[in-house]
């Protein structure tokens, strides 16, 4: 008898790709799998994937062989060049209508160059964004998928099939055409940088509250009962109770210092190119630089002096309270910020995104994860044109009364010298974002001063005028 045909085929048999293929051949598809290192497919072979509904290939001309057609192909490889490589290798032996899947963190500028080179291949391409790691991959993970939409139907029921659900909705949707899904996931992993930042100020200021660590992971199993339940929250109350072989506590054994693989990074840089006051994400990428650098922290903390009373005396209580509160609100901001970014993007490449959907992919499978993403779907799905999240009913009700709570902790950390820079831009912004009035009419009159940048005078926007305040000739 004939061979079965496969379903998808998957290129890049490392941690993600793996569990991609197992969750899909667990869905009732037939996969193909191919590895740069070929071994490393006759090991999962005859290992991971035996009994399974998933198929070998020797070349990338056998993987094409064994799929039905359209062929779909995806790739879960080191995103760069990588990628460009296995889509030159892969042309020859696709036909047109046939679709190419980058599941990898491409930049989304890539997926955009991608889609647009491919399509006049006549070949379908989606870049799309995977977000849950190894335990999403294998289980449930919130896929983004964006680029060349006629290939969506084709792909639809396997990537829902395979996401992860909440409330019997699946995490995974069309985002829009090029590079939208990757942007979306970028924006995610910043997101997911501000959170993490966020609850790190959170923890520091805990420390200087001086109570104990099952004090602190007692306080976070509360919190994830309420407003903040969310899995980076769940994942700090057990990393807090987490003991050592020796029975002590492993965290404040952790060298404090934090790397990164560039996502925050991108999220910041795409922030300052599109004008977009996206703070909260550029702080907590800045919060990282810092913290790398602890050879010269070491040396300045016996030298630069900080305030000279740094015990706390107040309410533990009620701080615990504040701290929550600041928590929350400063975490509303970040999503504020992180959906105007989505906001500008769109508009410039013509996305038709929706914010709804995009909160729902977010709201299981993937780090950020939470009942928060619940009340932002809602938000967006009463108003599709929310100008800010800031704005909408909920979520200006939260604010408002978290906000006595969360200026107590800014102030508090500033004169105790405990840095606070996610939380302290969120309430910047906040303030500003409010202000009818800011100093930039000072700015301009600079700009104007001693670089005749002209400015325009209340009431008569649009007419710009230049002032000699000198008085010089
Ligand atoms: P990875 O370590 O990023 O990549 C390893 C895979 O890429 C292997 O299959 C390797 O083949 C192949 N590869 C590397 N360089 C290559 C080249 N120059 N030419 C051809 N193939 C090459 O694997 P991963 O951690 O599973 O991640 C896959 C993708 O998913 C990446 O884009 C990653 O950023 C993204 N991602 C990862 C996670 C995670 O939690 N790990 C989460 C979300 C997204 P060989 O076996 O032959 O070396």
């Amino acid at each position: 008898s004939k061979c079965k045909k496969g379903d998808i085929g998957l290129i890049g048999l490392a941690v993600m790709g793996q569990n991609l293929i197992l969750n899909m051949a667990d869905h009732g598809f037939t996969v193909v799998a191919f590895n740069r290192t070929v071994e490393k497919v006759h090991n999962f072979l005859a290992n991971e994937a035996k009994g399974k509904s998933i198929i070998g290939a020797e070349s990338i001309a056998d993987l094409a062989a064994k799929l039905k057609a359209p062929r779909r192909v995806i790739l879960l490889v080191k995103a760069g060049p990588a990628v460009d490589s296995f889509i030159d290798q892969l042309l020859p032996h696709l036909e047109k209508g046939d679709i190419i899947i980058d599941g990898g963190n491409s930049e989304y500028q890539d997926s955009e160059r991608r889609s647009k080179a491919l399509q006049e291949k006549g070949i379908r391409f989606v870049g799309s964004g995977v977000s849950g790691g190894e335990e999403g991959a294998r289980y449930g993970p919130s896929i983004m998928p964006g680029g060349n939409k006629e290939a969506w139907p084709y792909i639809k029921d396997i990537f829902q099939g395979i996401s992860a659900k909440v409330d019997g909705q699946p995490c995974c949707d069309w985002v829009g055409s090029d590079g939208a899904g990757h942007f979306v996931k970028m924006v995610h992993n910043g997101i997911e940088y501000g959170d993490m930042q966020l609850i790190g100020e959170v923890y520091h200021l805990m420390l200087a509250l001086g109570i104990s660590q099952e004090e602190m992971a007692n306080t976070f199993e509360d919190w994830n009962k309420g407003e903040l339940d969310s899995f980076l929250i769940e994942i700090t109350k057990d990393i807090l109770r987490y003991k050592d072989t020796d029975g002590q506590y492993l965290l404040p054994k952790i060298r404090d210092t934090a790397g990164q693989k560039g996502t925050g990074k991108w999220t910041a840089i795409s922030a300052l190119n599109y004008g977009v006051p996206v703070t909260l994400i550029g702080e907590a990428v800045f919060s990282r630089c810092l913290s790398a650098l602890k050879a010269e922290r070491q040396k300045a903390s016996s030298v630069l002096p900080g305030p000279s009373g740094t015990k706390f005396s107040g309410d533990k209580k009620q701080f615990l309270e504040d701290l929550r509160q600041a928590l929350y609100a400063s975490k509303i901001v970040s999503y504020a910020q992180g959906f105007m970014l989505l906001r500008e993007a769109a508009q410039v490449h013509n996305w038709d995104l929706d914010y709804g959907s995009i909160a729902l992919m977010w709201r299981g499978g993937c780090i950020i994860r939470s009942v928060f993403l619940g009340q932002i779907k809602k938000a967006f799905d009463t108003d599709k044109n929310l100008r800010s999240l800031l704005l909408a009913p909920f979520f200006l009700d939260a604010i408002s009364k978290a906000q006595a709570g969360w200026r107590n902790v800014i102030s508090t950390a500033v004169n105790l010298g405990v840095p606070t820079p996610a939380l302290g831009t969120a309430l910047a912004f906040y303030d500003g974002y409010r202000s009818e009035r800011l100093p930039a009419n000072l700015l301009q009159a600079q700009r104007d001063y001693f670089g005749a940048h002209t400015y325009e005078l209340l009431g008569q926007e649009g007419k710009y005028v230049h002032t000699n305040w000198t008085g010089k000739g």
